[in-house]
């Protein structure tokens, strides 16, 4: 058991140094040893924690934030609750202009952590006054002392990663790190932890993982925006329908794309075998771990860390609800069965 008799000031002191899980079960066939950063770990339950403190630290430092003044970002997922999270503890107002198509959990989820939440309509275009980008810009633009994080366009985003994921990693594997395999969404993570690990090692492969329905893998190998490529999918967090850039797509070796439907059952997977209850695109992680070890990307001796981004419980009306699998037809094409463990007692 872990030993925690240290006292912390308050909840910001536990973010980041997350611990490296070895996996076991799920890999015993694979090549290579395995091993999951596992970002729920942090106080806010994803990595994120480390971006909305690293960026608000670095406008602190510059001087362009003062206690009372407004932090805005537009999303209502993890980004918008650690930001949220970090506002509380630094004294920092939160505006959060989210979509209409976000859960009513969601929306609570970020009020009840003392966000105020603009709610947008969600089917107008991105240069509508309605849209969130353009609500979230015009408050920035009205309130003086106001940061908009924008993280798909904020290096610092990249930063974070450089500065505290990339060495917690590189301490941990003793840089015996040979492969990261990490999602990308607004590619801050993965291309600020191999950034720095590749200054350490510049053999490190970097694998990021994208969703089919998603422009990132095409424009990475053609640098070409593909409009085609770009479809609806269910993984949330993960690939995106524009180039973000906070991005180094140079410093990424390749891409490797995952389906909803196999995402969902290795996100279950997870928790059957390993213990972990995380989220969708951990589970979308481990997919691409699958597909990597099927084509022979791993050799006996390998050591390939995984970053599994945030925590289950993010998603209960959703991969860890029969019936959100059953509306989905993930049921349909797999032999993978309900998880029947429910015992009535009359
Ligand atoms: N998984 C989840 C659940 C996320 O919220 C995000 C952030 N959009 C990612 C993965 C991808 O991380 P990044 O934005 O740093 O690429």
């Amino acid at each position: 058991m872990k030993n925690t008799n240290q006292v912390f000031d308050n909840v910001l002191d536990l973010v980041g140094n997350t611990p490296l899980i070895k996996l076991n079960r799920i890999v015993s066939n694979f090549k290579g040893d395995f091993y999951a950063k596992v970002e729920s770990f942090n106080p806010g339950h994803s990595s994120k924690d480390r971006t909305a403190l690293y960026i608000i630290e670095q406008a602190e430092k510059k001087g362009i934030l003062k206690p009372g003044d407004t932090i805005i970002e537009t999303t209502s997922g993890n980004t918008g609750f650690s930001i949220a999270m970090v506002s509380i503890i630094k004294g920092y107002e939160c505006i959060l202009a989210v979509s209409s198509k976000s859960s009513p959990d969601k929306i609570d989820m970020l009020r009840t952590m003392g966000a105020k939440v603009y709610v947008c309509p969600a089917h107008v275009p991105a240069d509508d006054p309605r849209s969130y980008y353009e609500v979230a810009k015009r408050i920035h633009k009205e309130k003086p002392g106001s940061i908009y994080i924008n993280q798909y366009f904020n290096e610092l985003n990249i930063d974070a990663h450089y500065d505290s994921t990339g060495p917690e990693i590189w301490k941990q594997t003793e840089g015996k790190i040979t492969h990261l395999v990490a999602c990308s969404g607004t590619g801050g993570t993965i291309s600020g932890t191999a950034r720095y690990l590749k200054e350490q090692n510049p053999n490190i492969k970097v694998i990021g993982v994208d969703a089919f329905g998603s422009v990132i893998k095409k424009y990475h190998e053609t640098r070409e925006f593909d409009e085609k490529e770009i479809y609806p999918y269910r993984i949330e967090g993960l690939g995106k329908n524009l180039i973000p850039g906070a991005t180094d797509f140079d410093i990424i070796d390749d891409f490797v794309k995952v389906t909803d439907e196999e995402s969902a059952h290795t996100a279950r997977e997870l928790a059957r075998t390993e213990g972990l209850f995380s989220g969708y695109t951990s589970g979308a992680a481990m997919q691409a771990i699958k597909q990597l070890d099927e084509r022979g990307e791993f050799k006996k001796g390998d050591k390939i860390v995984v970053i599994f981004p945030d925590h289950g419980s993010r998603y209960m009306s959703k991969v860890y609800s029969d019936k959100w699998m059953q509306d989905q037809g993930f049921f349909d094409s797999k032999n993978e069965v309900a998880v029947e463990n429910i015992q009535y007692v009359k």
